[in-house]
């Protein structure tokens, strides 16, 4: 299988998008402190959003006749990573961008394509993920939401969901829910419905994390009614789309750079304060040179995707190994530090690692566990 991990290059269009990206997110982010940055993805700024969105840099691979750019997947790669290396906040239109919006071009209707596409380009309107419930979060097939077709059109929705990500700053949740049938038929009777968050008989509550901020939410939903074009796709084929969907999730380079603003905070302390300081040297040397190699094997996957091909267990590959190593970082930062207890540290750096440290258990649950991408590799291997 390593033979799909092929060396690529980035087409010289993509790499001309980071100049005038750069320029944009200098002015609004590359100023502001480091533990701020640190947070990126758990970042939630509507106004960068509509700013990325009017500069064209959201729905870079949708059609133009959706506001999209119709660029490829290796734009994408760009824009990701220069919006993540320099800790830009992306929560507000992260989930629409990347994934909402392409389940809507794959398996919406046309007037669901009108209708949602080009808001998200624009930055406008933001999504969340409903798949886990409480008892079914890896076990997703097991969900229990139920939608109950109502007499004149649309359905009747009750139910839970959990760890819904920013749904209490979103617009609208795309839930994967029964609509006929029991737990017990697994894969059967699954459908995806868009749901407005401000229809009455939806409650969300925010959880409050281990960093003390509420990233994720529960939601509740009692006699929700929604209109027949809430169903997204075919009634029924919910386990074929949410699988889709986890396929652009996990793929992208996102899964690398999470720890990344606290690695430069490190690095420019060390070249400041020890530049000659062998065991840090090392450790930076390391850290570096595995982060090159898990940069070229996400571009390989991104090579796949641009071919129109869907290398999920590559996909899963780089997601495992890849959260593996940005959780490493504030650990080994941590002891290299602690090597030094009379030299001082800015307290923003060390407001990024204490955040960065209490976060980094998540990078290998959030888009599936460690173990469920394990089990996706070892049967593409053959091994189960
Ligand atoms: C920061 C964050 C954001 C999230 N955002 C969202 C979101 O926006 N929307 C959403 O729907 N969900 C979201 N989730 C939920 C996430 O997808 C689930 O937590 C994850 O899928 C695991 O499910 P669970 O928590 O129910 O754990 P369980 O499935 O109960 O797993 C518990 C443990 O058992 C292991 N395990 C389970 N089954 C197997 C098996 N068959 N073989 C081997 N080991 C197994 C798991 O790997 C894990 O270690 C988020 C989670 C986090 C941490």
């Amino acid at each position: 299988m390593f033979d799909s991990f092929t060396l690529r290059a980035l087409p010289p269009e993509d790499e001309a998008l980071r100049e005038p990206l750069r320029a944009l997110i200098a002015e609004r982010v590359a100023a502001q402190p480091i533990d701020r940055r640190a947070r990126s993805w758990m970042g939630f700024d509507a106004d960068l959003s509509r700013a990325l969105g009017a500069a064209g840099y959201l729905g870079l691979t949708l059609p133009k006749r959706y506001g999209g750019q119709e660029r490829g997947a290796y734009a994408r790669f760009v824009v990701s990573e220069e919006l993540l290396s320099v800790g830009a906040p992306v929560a507000a239109h992260w989930i629409a961008d990347r994934q909402s919006a392409q389940l809507i071009l794959h398996f919406g209707t046309e007037a669901q394509r009108q209708d949602y596409l080009p808001r998200i380009c624009r930055g406008e309107i933001y999504f969340c993920i409903g798949m886990s419930e409480p008892g079914s979060g890896s076990d997703l097939a097991s969900v229990r939401t139920r939608a109950e077709p109502v007499e004149g059109g649309g359905w009747r929705l009750n139910g839970q969901k959990i760890w819904t990500t920013f749904a209490h700053h979103d617009d609208y949740m795309i839930a994967l829910v029964r609509t006929s049938g029991i737990s017990a038929d697994r894969h059967q009777g699954l459908s995806q419905l868009i749901i407005d968050l401000k229809t009455p008989g939806v409650t969300v509550r925010p959880i409050v994390d281990l960093t003390g901020d509420a990233h994720f939410t529960e939601v509740f939903f009692e006699d929700v009614h929604l209109p027949p074009d809430a169903l997204i796709g075919e009634e029924g084929a919910g386990w074929a789309q949410v699988t889709a969907e986890l396929a652009f999730e996990r793929s992208g380079p996102e899964r690398i750079y999470s720890s990344i603003v606290l690695l430069d905070a490190w690095i420019a302390h060390i070249r400041a304060h020890r530049p000659d300081d062998e065991a840090s040297l090392a450790l930076a040397g390391r850290l570096t040179a595995e982060l090159a190699v898990l940069r070229a094997m996400s571009l390989a996957v991104t090579a796949r995707l641009a071919e129109g091909e869907s290398p999920v267990i590559e996909a899963s590959l780089v997601k495992d190994i890849g959260t593996g190593f940005e959780q490493s970082i504030p650990a080994l930062i941590a002891d290299d530090l602690g090597r030094h207890p009379d030299q001082p540290v800015a307290p923003e750096l060390v407001r990024a690692l204490a955040f960065a440290t209490q976060i980094a258990p998540s990078y290998s649950l959030r888009g599936g566990t460690r173990e469920i991408l394990r089990g996706i590799i070892a049967r593409g291997l053959g091994l189960r």
